[in-house]
């Protein structure tokens, strides 16, 4: 079994719905294939929930009724069958039906998740019928009866491998099956989802549950690439990463990855390939554990980032300090990236300020503390990247870019430097030219 994942683009357009159907005709063996909603679609319904949570009625109409035609004209394009047009328009009317009635109870966390992950169900509900209806066989399943995921950050595989064993049992055999990516139940069986771009995270852990032989992610890119494709010109694919990079570098901003996509196949030796839909001859990238060269592999960038200084002069030689200082943020739920300390200060930096408030209050009442918003973590990645003899490359950065912190040895795999979030983009280019295209040095 193998695990195909297509993300918005991918699903975007007729045009594209139909070269994801040459895609699956190529390949015969038995596939769940996982689908985002089309691209744009998800973002209009987190513009719903917002209309929602001001019962602004118009505002739901206009939208909904905007869903439905987008839906409605892909249905009209790709279906020639004129009773098969007919019934999934059916289909989609209901669905909007359903739509409209939960936009009009009161906002709650799962009322924001109904419909979030609308955006799946219609356009695997379309492909599917699609796909029925011009020879390539399948069967949709619904994922909200076995993506149980009690901790997003944690998921309890065991339980969806038993919940799709049972749906899978309970269906007809087939050799396609379709769900929808980032849909799922929480610990408490509510609509729940896997945070933005959560498909690929799907993806991983179906291929998980299921033992798959492979996991691939389709997208609108050749691969992952040696940096941000959207910064940076003259980028390039990578053929082969570990496991530990690809988590790093999608952790860390990369965005072609939710950054949870490995850590389901992490030891299950389940290779995940990064596909271009648009190429699918091009080589792409190979997710595993075999390190096929050590090195400098690649740089991310994960924005968003808050640095915070704590000072005091009680730190000089006083054990227990930063143990005090990390239990505020444990207490408040908050995980830290990168830490520096000196004799008398600590830097570190979070990505969620949800609590920010409440651990500067705490922290406040026996240090010094100053807040510093707007940072973006750039990160360099590759198995054994500090030993890369071309590495102190980067530091040159200093002559150019007030750099705020440096994280160096924290793992052998990983250089993170943080920067004013201004300065993100005249850094990657900065590091681009010269780590990647500065002639190696040979040292005799
Ligand atoms: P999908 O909708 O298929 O999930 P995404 O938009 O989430 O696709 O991810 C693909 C995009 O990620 C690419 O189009 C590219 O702009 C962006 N991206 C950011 N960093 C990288 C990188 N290092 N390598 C490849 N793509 C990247
Ligand atoms: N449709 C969702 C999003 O846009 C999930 C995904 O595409 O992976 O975030
Ligand atoms: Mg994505």
């Amino acid at each position: 079994m193998k695990i195909l994942k297509f993300g918005g683009t991918s699903v975007g357009s007729v045009e594209n719905l139909l070269k994801v159907k040459e895609i699956l005709a190529s390949d015969q063996e038995q596939k769940i294939v996982v689908c985002s909603a089309m691209s744009g679609v998800t973002d209009q319904l987190v513009r719903l929930v917002e209309n929602i949570k001001f019962g602004d009625a118009e505002a739901i109409t206009r939208n909904l009724h905007r869903l439905e035609s987008k839906h409605s004209d892909v249905i009209d394009v790709l279906i020639e069958d004129v009773e098969v047009r007919n019934l999934l328009k059916d289909g989609l009317s209901s669905m909007i039906t359903e739509m409209f009635d939960i936009s009009s109870q009161e906002y709650s966390e799962v009322i924001n998740s109904r419909i979030i992950t609308f955006g799946e169900t219609l356009l695997t509900y379309i492909f599917s019928g699609f796909l029925n209806a011009n020879g390539l066989s399948n069967v949709l399943l619904d994922a909200k009866e076995f993506m149980y995921v009690d901790s997003v950050e944690n998921p309890n595989i065991e339980n969806v491998r038993k919940k799709l064993n049972d749906v899978l049992n309970a269906t007809v055999q087939s050799s396609i099956y379709i769900t929808q990516g980032f849909v799922c139940r929480d610990e408490h069986g509510q609509i729940s989802h896997l945070k933005r771009g959560g498909s690929d995270y799907t993806s991983t852990i179906i291929g998980a549950a299921l033992n798959a032989s492979e996991v691939q992610i389709w997208t609108d890119i050749d691969g992952l690439h040696n940096n941000d494709p959207r910064y940076v010109e003259n980028t390039q694919p990578i053929a082969h990463l570990t496991y530990n990079e690809a988590a790093e570098l999608a952790y860390f901003g990369a965005k072609i990855l939710h950054p949870q996509t490995v850590s389901p196949v992490v030891g299950m030796d389940i290779p995940v390939l990064l596909k271009n839909t648009f190429d699918p001859e091009a080589q792409g990238t190979v997710i595993s554990n075999k390190t096929y060269k050590k090195g400098l592999k690649a740089i991310s960038a994960k924005d968003g980032i808050t640095a915070i200084k704590i000072k005091s002069n009680r730190m000089l030689m006083a054990h227990g300090y930063l143990r005090r200082i990390f239990e505020v943020f444990d207490n408040f739920n908050t995980s830290i990236d990168m830490i520096t300390t000196s004799e008398i200060a600590i830097s570190l930096t979070i990505d969620d300020t949800s609590n920010l408030d409440k651990i500067v209050k705490e922290i406040e009442n026996y240090a010094e503390i100053t807040v510093e918003q707007d940072h973006s973590i750039i990160c360099i990645v590759g198995e054994s990247v500090i030993n890369d003899k071309n590495s102190y490359r980067l530091f040159e950065i200093l002559n150019y870019i007030p750099v705020r912190m440096v994280s160096y040895g924290g793992s052998n795999n990983n250089i993170s430097i943080l920067v004013d979030t201004k300065d993100k983009i005249p850094t990657l280019k900065f590091l681009n030219e010269k780590l990647f295209h500065t002639p190696e040095v040979v040292i005799v």
